[in-house]
């Protein structure tokens, strides 16, 4: 396949792990996907299988993390639900203001609201009882690296 960005070589195309910065996070890395690079101008496409399936993983990975969410979390789980600023300031009852100092990192959104997004992205596959009571909110938790991999068709954290 010809690059689209310089219409000159030829892309060449290798399995590798793929540093996921194109979801807004920059702790996710999805393995052994192909990616095809343009030897010429460098232009990289990575060919994602499933990307809803794989935010599906990544979403439900980030609900049940330890420590508060980050302003790059925040913004993927609003960007998952489908919702634009305005959306997401209706649904969690505050204004829009509020909700661009939380995508910020202004100020960092109080627990409830935290659980109450958590709650709303879980939908039909509820966070239990157990892992919500469990959460550890210390604010010097760092998102932990995600890595997925899609096994027999299913988006999974490999190991
Ligand atoms: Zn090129």
């Amino acid at each position: 396949m010809k690059c689209r960005q310089c219409e000159k070589t030829e892309m060449i195309e290798k399995k590798e792990n793929h540093h996921y910065r194109e979801c807004g996070l920059d702790n996710v890395t999805i393995v052994g996907i192909s990616v095809r690079r343009c030897p010429s101008c460098g232009n990289v496409m990575p060919l994602i299988p499933s990307i809803e399936g794989l935010h599906d993983a990544l979403a439900q990975a980030i609900i049940k993390k330890n420590g508060p969410l980050t302003p790059s979390e925040i913004v993927f789980l609003r960007k998952y639900l489908g919702w634009s600023g305005s959306d997401f300031a209706r649904n969690m009852h505050c204004d829009r203001s509020q909700i661009s100092k939380w995508e910020h990192g202004t100020v960092e959104m109080s627990k409830p609201y935290d659980l109450l997004l958590r709650e709303m992205v879980a939908g039909g596959k509820k966070i239990t009882d157990y892992q919500r009571a469990e959460l550890i909110w210390k604010r010097s938790i760092k998102s932990r690296p995600l890595r997925l991999k899609l096994q027999r068709k299913v988006w999974m954290e490999a190991a």
